[in-house]
């Protein structure tokens, strides 16, 4: 099998809501362009991913993709995936991570495709379903995340985590009310955004663990290896970083060896593909960690994160980021979270996604080749 032709359609994206995670995502909505990544072979298979997110735009990253990572794809055997991954890492002084990431997810379809197996099935299934957490975008009022943790408390999920605002008194204050809210069964999680100087992080901590709080996600900033090291070894709430640490795959292991975090973090966009984060999460096995998979940034990234999370052992949730129309575009049927707050495992060969071809077509902008 050889790789014919790789091509980017960019679609506009309507009609997104404003929203903002941190000082980092700022306040983004209204309209991207989100990009059909499709890779086509001389055997008549195709493999697609998404590329872009609500809150950055495909047309950044497509040109670059189309005119440095086109040219090392063509021709060769797209069911080398171990290769390939080295040979488009090459162009990571061109293009970002999250490009390499879409081909790499695009050639996991393939192979799903051609063997007519989901992807978690390549992985090898570990299990068919997974516990969502609801993920907050920073809300107005210490009620409105009350109501919205009760809320999915109340449809059967399991677990929420607070993205607050930053300030670590008003942090504090919010993770206390929300927790008097939804009462002691469920799991709660801070994700800080890497917002605090280490004094704020050990207070917020502190208060937290009083909580019984799940984890503590990225109090200090994404680099800060020292900072975290000293933090966690002065808490006892499971500390979890390295989402967004400068260098991929490559950054794990001086996390671990300088003990600066109890779980690595990672996705499929951020790290560059389901073939890295699967070995992160091998990684993780092997030192008795967790890689807790953080969401994907668009629909089909999600569904990857999904067959990734169902190949492997060490990986405890789903994260569901909120709220959905900021992250489900594209697909003719999204995933869905049943009322035990379980996500499933797709079934279809490849990603066993339906992409929603009509809807592209519709919105479409141009397609780069
Ligand atoms: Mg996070």
């Amino acid at each position: 099998m050889k790789i014919t032709d790789v091509t980017v359609t960019l679609f506009d994206w309507d009609d997104i809501p404003e929203t903002s995670y941190n000082a980092f995502t700022g306040s983004f909505g209204g309209k991207v362009q989100l990009g059909l990544l499709e890779v086509r072979t001389d055997e008549g298979i195709t493999g697609h991913s998404f590329l872009g997110s609500a809150m950055y735009s495909a047309a950044i990253d497509a040109p670059g993709l189309v005119e440095k990572v086109k040219p090392l794809l063509m021709g060769q055997n797209p069911l080398e995936r171990e290769c390939l991954y080295r040979r488009v890492s090459r162009a990571r002084r061109w293009v970002k991570l999250r490009s390499i990431g879409a081909v790499d997810i695009a050639l996991w379809d393939i192979a799903g495709k051609t063997a007519g197996m989901p992807i978690h099935a390549l992985i090898g299934t570990y299990r068919t379903t997974a516990p969502a957490y609801a993920s907050s975008a920073i809300l107005p009022s210490e009620e409105a995340y009350c109501e919205e943790a009760v809320s999915f408390r109340d449809a059967g999920w399991t677990a929420y985590k607070i993205h607050p605002p930053g300030s670590w008194r008003e942090d504090i204050a919010i993770c206390t009310a929300v927790r008097e809210a939804v009462g002691g069964d469920m799991v709660l999680m801070l994700d800080a955004a890497w917002n605090y100087d280490f004094g704020q992080a050990i207070k917020v901590a502190k208060a937290i663990e009083e909580l019984d709080f799940h984890w503590y996600e990225d109090p200090l900033a994404d680099d800060d290896i020292y900072g975290c090291a000293r933090l966690r070894a002065k808490i006892d709430i499971p500390l979890v970083a390295t989402e967004w640490t400068p260098g991929g795959f490559g950054s794990y292991a001086e996390w671990i060896l300088l003990k600066a975090t109890d779980h690595l973090r990672g996705d499929v966009a951020v790290k560059g593909g389901i073939t890295p984060l699967v070995k992160a999460a091998h990684l993780a096995e092997g030192f008795g960690m967790n890689l807790e998979v953080h969401h994907g940034g668009n629909s089909i990234n999600n569904v990857a994160n999904l067959h990734v999370i169902m190949g492997i052992r060490n990986c405890e949730f789903f994260e569901v980021l909120l709220p959905s129309g900021a992250h489900q575009y594209g697909l003719v049927e999204d995933i869905r979270i049943d009322g035990e707050g379980l996500a499933a495992a797709p079934t279809g060969p490849g990603l066993g996604v339906e992409i929603d071809h009509d809807l592209i077509r519709a919105k479409e902008v141009a397609t780069l080749s």
